[in-house]
């Protein structure tokens, strides 16, 4: 056999998104990032992609994608905003996957729940769902079939494993400590679990009433709680050691919540990356495997029954999704989790009226409700495209606004599932971000329900809601907390139209007469067409065309807007008008975080605007820039200048000539003034953004790159030159001409 090592991570974040934007918008608690998955992802997913290893001189001597030697699981959820928020950290994950496919014949990536719902506690139709619709992703992501699937909290049953087996799944993961009885396979001489007899090393075989089975590796406890609150990622030679310790006959597996390395532990990533390199070189007979080429090499020879339900951070089997059991995190000790019960109750009872709603309307709509809803999943991964999915699962001959309805109930279907995320049961407090991300899901698929003629599901919803009560006796219960931050984030045609106006008016984007500008969001599209100047009423009039991500149709809702020229946007009155209701917006009345997305863009765009003039000033005042004179240190009138010294700054690393006693003043000027100056950080954004684009271009110029990053030292500054090493590192072994810029960017070769 031998000694096997595989560590697994499972990454996750709550859903964040804004469920009709399809953004996850700005959150004040992760400054300076914009919000909580753009924070995590700076400080573990991306490092864990891109992890130094370093020589005595701090130099480079080789960069490695964690992932590409560690078992790793992300979750549809994630892994689409990763893909839009950090694209090269998604291709990492997928190319670790590929790379372990071809050295093992069996890929590093797990498939993981779609939605993180806390499966035994799903209905039927929804854990079928939540596992079909993970593949779809996968198999879209991947390139192929999952082997593996991460249940959400490792919860598990009997009924969740046989959709698993269904699936063609082949393995989960667990905690030893939800094994109850082992015995050999192809007998019945069951004996308990936690006496010592079982075997963590080696896989086990659950078999299922259906007559299929599933295998299951259960990780090393105490050496995953290690890697989590010991500190052992502090120093990658004791984790090694460590590993090597544990490591016996078979497979030493961790279960490791990814966020671990990097967010939760500075560096961790260069910790695992040493341990991972250890073992990838075979010191102490150790080898790099993962869960599926192992399983194929090594077939269980024992069979498990499992503690049912049970999950791997609840003592009380899932009693943690559902009750007041005490296991909590959120650090407010002494706090009740008695909203738990009526939070998952308020949300079955919607749940049911969903399905029910649902059940009543789709067989007029879809050839196989079941069927249909079942393949969306192909839709929402990307596989099969929304022609190809109507001709298929739509019964023939149905209207427009028929079809309307069709996307609208497997969209409402979606977002039902959604609002079931384990995160909101996870914390101490029902008015945390989760249960209310959760229940602004839930608002969503309510207000499609009532678009597609349910009864309105509020009364019922808001009832089972004042049963939850919150910790804090301000915030009331379940019911205050949905009126008072769930219920102000609700969009229509008519808020979205608006709010597009008024973010192309704030990024002055707003289009002239007869032309037309878009605002596009992930989860919707808005285009705004101007029809005409000022009319009567000194109004200027608009149509916005609202479309929504897989919804078939567009609103057209007429718009009327002051005459440009308001500065007080947020409280400029926004006519919009549809099906012949007209309503008025105001930028005042969003959300906060909708309006700072708003102050965002207009930052952005008055940034550029600056930006754009400071380098027209700058290219003259370069050339008026005089020689020094006796006695004199610097620029004359220096403090007029030091506006303009992050442009000047710019056109000197991009390398405008001077002669050299000029240049000598110059670099004086920008050491002095740029010392402290509060506008360096954007100048070293533009900087590391313009040298990686050089860097990625076809045949890149490596002299070039070389001299401005020299140049921009020479002036005081210091761009942070983390991706320069990473893209320099994957165009490996070093290309001719790049010597000088690796030496400059400490890559040891
Ligand atoms: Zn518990």
């Amino acid at each position: 056999m031998g000694k096997y090592l595989c560590i697994h991570g499972h990454f996750y974040q709550p859903p964040r998104e804004d469920p009709w934007l399809g953004k996850i918008l700005p959150e004040g608690s992760a400054a300076p990032f914009r919000h909580w998955n753009e924070r995590i992802t700076r400080e573990s997913y991306t490092p864990m992609a891109f992890a130094r290893r370093l020589d005595g001189a701090g130099r480079i001597t080789e960069i490695i994608n964690c992932y590409e030697w560690m078992s790793f699981n992300a979750g549809p959820t994630l892994m689409s905003w990763l893909a839009r928020g950090a694209p090269e950290t998604h291709a990492a994950m997928v190319a670790a996957d590929k790379a372990s496919l071809a050295r093992l014949g069996h890929g590093n990536a797990m498939a993981q729940v779609y939605h993180h719902v806390i499966m035994p506690l799903a209905k039927a139709r929804d854990k079928e769902l939540e596992v079909a619709w993970a593949v779809a992703d996968f198999t879209a992501r991947f390139g192929r079939a999952p082997e593996g699937m991460w249940l959400a909290e490792a919860a598990v049953d009997t009924p969740c494993l046989e959709v698993l087996a269904a699936h063609g799944i082949v393995f989960t993961v667990l905690s030893p400590t939800q094994a109850k009885a082992v015995a050999n396979v192809g007998s019945s001489d069951w004996r308990p679990a936690g006496s010592g007899n079982l075997n963590i090393l080696e896989p086990y075989l659950v078999e299922l009433p259906s007559g299929r089975s599933i295998s299951v590796f259960f990780y090393n406890g105490p050496l995953s709680q290690a890697v989590a609150f010991e500190r052992l990622l502090a120093d990658g030679e004791q984790f090694f050691r460590r590993l090597s310790g544990a490591a016996g006959d078979g497979l030493l597996c961790l279960a490791t919540d990814g966020e671990t390395y990097g967010h939760h532990f500075k560096f961790g990533e260069m910790a695992l990356a040493y341990a991972l390199s250890q073992a990838r070189e075979g010191r102490d007979g150790l080898a790099v495997t993962n869960f599926g080429a192992y399983l194929a090499a090594n077939p269980p020879r024992h069979k498990a029954a499992l503690h049912e339900p049970s999950a791997w951070s609840c003592a009380h089997g899932v009693e943690r999704w559902r009750s007041d059991c005490g296991c909590t995190d959120g650090g407010h000790p002494g706090w009740h989790q008695r909203w738990r019960a009526p939070l998952r109750e308020a949300l079955n009872t919607l749940k049911d009226a969903l399905d029910a709603h649902f059940d009543a309307l789709a067989p007029g709509l879809f050839t196989d409700p079941n069927d249909a809803l079942r393949e969306y999943g192909r839709v929402l991964a990307g596989l099969t495209e929304a022609e190809a999915f109507q001709k298929t699962h739509c019964a023939k001959g149905l209207s427009a606004s028929d079809r309307q309805t069709a996307w609208k109930l497997l969209s409402m279907q979606q977002f039902g599932l959604a609002s079931f995320a384990s995160c909101a049961w996870f914390f101490d407090e029902i008015s945390r971000l989760e249960p209310v991300n959760g229940l602004t899901f839930a608002l969503r698929a309510l207000e499609l329900a009532r678009q597609t003629g349910a009864a309105d599901l509020t009364p019922r919803l808001e009832t089972a809601l004042a049963l939850a009560p919150s910790n804090l006796p301000e915030l009331g219960n379940g019911r205050t907390i949905w009126r008072t931050m769930v219920v102000p984030r609700l969009e229509t045609p008519c808020t979205l139209a608006g709010q597009a106006a008024l973010t192309l008016l704030a990024s002055r984007r707003f289009p002239a007469e007869d032309e037309s500008a878009e605002v596009a969001w992930p989860g919707a599209t808005v285009t705004v067409s101007r029809t005409g100047g000022k009319s009567a009423g000194d109004l200027v009039t608009a149509t916005a065309q609202v479309a929504v991500l897989h919804e078939s149709g567009r609103e057209s809702v007429t718009l009327g807007l002051p005459a440009e020229g308001a500065a007080d946007l947020p409280a400029l009155p926004i006519q919009a008008a549809l099906d012949g209701a007209t309503s008025v917006f105001r930028g005042q009345d969003l959300p906060w975080n909708k309006r700072q997305a708003i102050a965002d863009a207009f930052a952005r765009a008055a940034d550029q605007a600056q930006w754009e003039q400071a380098l027209d000033l700058a290219a003259t005042g370069l050339r008026l820039i005089p020689e020094l004179q006796e006695a004199q240190e610097t620029l004359t009138h220096a403090p007029l200048w030091t506006g303009l010294w992050p442009a000047l700054a710019w056109a000197h690393v991009q390398g405008e000539r001077l002669c050299p006693e000029k240049t000598a003043l110059l670099q004086a000027f920008l050491h002095r003034a740029g010392r402290d100056n509060p506008a360096k950080d954007a100048l070293h954004a533009r900087i590391q953004a313009d040298l990686a684009t050089r860097l990625s271009a076809n045949s890149p110029d490596f002299a070039l790159v070389a001299d401005m990053l020299r140049r921009a030292r020479e002036s005081g500054l210091n761009p942070d030159v983390w991706a320069l090493q990473n893209a320099l590192w994957a165009m490996r072994p070093l290309p001719a001409g790049a010597s000088g810029l690796a030496e400059l960017l400490g890559l040891a070769w």
